[in-house]
């Protein structure tokens, strides 16, 4: 399996960090060693002293596919989740400097944390209301209606590119409000009033 990334899905989140709106999906990936299950705790790497949280919803691919056609994309994933898609922002910020790939700051082990996921039917439209609390006060507000790509056409544009197999992942941005993580911090992640996520960081 593979995660998909897509980065800067969200007018106010690429503002915050002074980035230019995408014309096209920002994609990257993580590889399967960079999952974190649910329920499990992330210890804070060596490598970096600015570790960031970025809730993000997360779609699992139900069938295979490659060149989806958008009247088709939906039939991709039947089950949504959450995940934080975990960044060493000081070590991005070199890559970004350098113009260098982001992976050493994006991918690294348990960079993809995921929570548990529940069935897309019970949301009308796709239109999912997500937040995350950090140590119990909410730090994170996101409303998928604000996408820039929406997940119908995020299944379009990475298929063009990378078959999509049963099993992969698929991150679809944060909204505003990412932020720094220190050891002992506690990460919840809701969708409405439920809690998907739980992630201890040690
Ligand atoms: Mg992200």
């Amino acid at each position: 399996m593979k995660i998909i990334c897509i980065g800067r899905n969200y007018a106010d989140h690429a503002k915050e960090l002074n980035n230019p709106l995408p014309k096209e999906p920002l994609v990257f990936m993580k590889p399967p060693t960079a999952l974190l299950l649910e329920g499990k705790a992330f210890y804070i790497p060596a490598f970096t002293d600015d570790v960031h949280y970025e809730l993000e919803v997360v779609l699992k691919i139900c069938k295979n596919g490659r060149h989806v056609q958008p009247e088709f994309a939906s039939g991709y994933y039947e089950e949504i989740g959450l995940g934080i898609d975990m960044t060493a922002r000081d070590i991005q910020q070199k890559c970004k400097e350098k113009g260098h790939p982001w992976e050493i700051a994006k991918a690294f082990d348990h960079s993809a944390v995921i929570g548990s996921f529940c069935s897309k039917e019970q949301f009308v439209d796709n239109r999912i209301l997500f937040s995350l609390n950090k140590n119990g006060e909410t730090v994170q507000k996101g409303d998928t209606q604000d996408l820039i790509f929406s997940f119908d056409y995020i299944i379009q544009y990475v298929s063009k590119y990378f078959k999509l197999q049963m099993g992969d992942l698929i991150f679809t941005g944060t909204p505003a409000g990412v932020g720094p993580i220190k050891k002992g911090d506690v990460l919840e992640g809701f969708v409405g009033e439920d809690r998907m996520l739980r992630c201890e960081i040690r």
